[in-house]
C-alpha cells in the first residue's frame, strides 16, 4: 500500500492504481490502473472549474493522445457527464472506448443541441457482466444516477480487487440499485475509491440531515403546478432522464400536459427505454423553443420537428390556455418564454443545481422573473449521494482502504469512513 512517487516502480505482479485528476476536486477525474505491464484508464473528464472553450490537456497517460502504445488497453467511462468524458475527443482514436449503450446514445443525441465529444464505444458495458481486457476483469455495476445508464466499476488483476464507484447516489428514481449493492455488495475489496461529493472540506459546512429524493422532487413539483393558475416553466437539463420522469409524473398529478422541447424528444428517445416519457405518451406535447428551430433551420435536419408534428403545442395555443400546461425545457428557455404566456400568474420552477443561479446567466433570470413578477422557486435534488448513503455503502463493502475522490473534502474522510487513506493526483500506488 507504499505510496511510490510519479514513477512506476516497473513491471510487478500487482496492481497499481494512479488518480490523475480527482482526489482534490469534484470532476475531471482521470484514474490509470497498471498490471502486468498493461495499462487501463478510468474516465477522461473534463474539469468542473475549466470554462467553456478553455483548452484542457490530457492527464500523462502514455500513448492517450497518440494511440501507439500497445500497453493502453482502453479508457472505460463510468458514465455520460462531461467531468468524467470531456475529454475524449483528445484521445487517439485508435484506443479502446469501453460505454455503457444507453450512456452512448443519449451522448450522440445531445451533441446535436449542446456540441461535445462522443463516447464512440467499442465494447458497451452491461450491468455485472464482466469484462476481460488483458489482465483486467472489469464488472460494471449499474448505479442510480442523474445520468442515463451510470456505473461504478470493478476491477480486478494480479489478485487484487478495486471498486471504484463513479458517481452514484441512493435516492433517486433508481434507488434499488443502491440498496442492492449494499445488500449484495462486492467482496474482497481491496481498495474502494469512492466519490465524495458531499464531504464538505470544512467541518462548519454541514450536509443537510435529510436528502430530499426524486420521489420528494415529483410531489413538490406537483404542489407548485397545482398551487399556480398560469403556465410553469421548469428549468432542467434534458440529459437528467430521471428529473424528467418525475416532472412528467408530477404534471399527470395536477391535470396538466407537459411540454417537452426537442433536446428533451431526442434524450428520452435515445434512452430506448419504452418506460421514459417520450412522444406517443399520454398528456406529453412538444415546445420548440426559437433556438431550436434555428438549429433544425440550419442543420436542414427537418424529422426532428417533422417526427413530432402532431404532437406540438404552439405559442398561441399555450397563451389561450397556460393553465393546462408545464414546460421542460432548458433555462436559455425562459426569456423567451417570459415575453409571452409566461407571467406573474405561472412560475419557473429552478430544477438544477442551485450553484448556476450565482452565475452570470442565473443572476440575469432571477432579475427577469423579478422584474416581471413571475414566482420562482426551486424544486431539486443531487445526483449524488449523501454522508449517510455514503457510510453505508463504504459499511457493506468494507474494503481494506478507502481513497477519497470526486471531492473536496479527502482530508475529512477519515472523520466518516473507516480506512479512509488519502492520496495525491499524479502518485502511483499498489491496490
Ligand atoms: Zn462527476
Ligand atoms: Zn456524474
Amino acid at each position: 500500500m507504499s505510496v511510490v512517487g510519479a514513477t512506476l516502480p516497473g513491471m510487478t505482479e500487482e496492481l497499481w492504481v494512479r488518480v490523475h485528476r480527482g482526489t482534490q476536486e469534484i470532476g475531471g477525474t482521470c484514474i490509470e490502473l497498471e498490471a502486468g505491464g498493461a495499462r487501463l484508464v478510468l474516465d477522461v473528464g473534463r474539469p468542473l472549474s475549466a470554462r467553456a472553450g478553455d483548452a484542457v490537456e490530457l492527464p500523462a497517460v502514455r500513448g492517450l493522445a497518440s494511440g501507439d502504445d500497445p500497453s493502453l488497453l482502453g479508457v472505460v467511462i463510468s458514465h455520460g457527464h462531461l467531468d468524467h468524458y470531456g475529454l475524449l475527443d483528445q484521445v487517439s482514436p485508435d484506443v479502446p472506448v469501453f460505454a455503457g449503450k444507453a450512456a452512448a446514445a443519449v451522448v450522440e443525441a445531445a451533441r446535436f443541441f449542446s456540441p461535445g465529444p462522443s463516447l464512440r464505444p467499442t465494447v458497451h458495458l452491461a450491468d455485472r457482466v464482466p469484462l476481460r481486457i488483458g489482465p483486467f476483469t472489469v464488472t460494471p455495476y449499474l448505479v442510480d444516477h442523474s445520468a442515463f445508464d451510470a456505473y461504478a466499476l470493478q476491477i480486478d488483476a494480479c489478485g487484487r480487487r478495486v471498486f471504484y464507484t463513479g458517481d452514484l447516489r441512493g435516492h433517486g428514481r433508481k434507488s434499488v440499485l443502491f440498496e442492492r449493492l449494499v445488500a449484495e455488495p462486492p467482496e474482497h475489496v481491496d481498495t474502494l475509491i469512492m466519490e465524495g461529493t458531499h464531504v464538505r472540506a470544512s467541518a462548519d459546512d454541514v450536509p443537510a440531515q435529510r436528502t430530499e429524493s426524486e420521489a420528494d422532487v415529483e410531489r413538490a413539483i406537483a404542489g407548485t403546478l397545482r398551487a399556480t393558475r398560469g403556465l410553469v416553466v421548469v428549468a432542467a437539463s434534458a440529459q437528467n432522464v430521471d428529473r424528467l420522469v418525475s416532472c412528467y409524473r408530477a404534471a399527470r398529478r395536477a391535470g396538466r400536459t407537459l411540454l417537452v422541447d426537442l433536446y428533451g424528444v431526442a434524450v428520452a428517445q435515445a434512452t430506448s427505454r419504452s418506460s421514459i416519457p417520450q412522444p406517443g405518451f399520454p398528456s406529453l406535447g412538444v415546445w420548440v423553443p426559437r433556438r431550436q428551430k434555428l438549429r433544425v433551420l440550419r442543420s436542414g435536419e427537418f424529422r426532428r420537428t417533422a417526427e413530432v408534428r402532431g404532437l406540438r403545442v404552439f405559442d398561441e395555443q399555450i397563451a389561450a390556455r397556460p393553465d393546462r400546461y408545464a414546460i421542460y425545457t432548458g433555462s436559455s428557455s425562459i426569456a423567451e418564454l417570459a415575453a409571452g404566456a409566461l407571467d406573474a400568474s405561472g412560475a419557473v420552477i429552478w430544477s438544477m443545481w442551485s450553484g448556476y443561479l450565482s452565475e452570470a446567466s442565473g443572476t440575469r433570470l432571477r432579475g427577469l422573473c423579478a422584474a416581471k413578477r413571475i414566482p420562482f422557486v426551486e424544486h431539486h435534488t443531487s445526483g449524488h449521494a449523501s454522508v449517510a448513503d455514503l457510510r453505508r455503502l463504504c459499511a457493506a463493502i468494507d474494503a481494506r482502504a478507502v481513497v477519497p475522490i470526486h471531492t473536496e473534502g479527502a482530508a475529512r474522510y477519515g472523520d466518516f469512513f473507516p480506512r479512509a487513506a488519502e492520496r495525491r493526483d499524479g502518485d502511483w500506488w499498489a491496490a
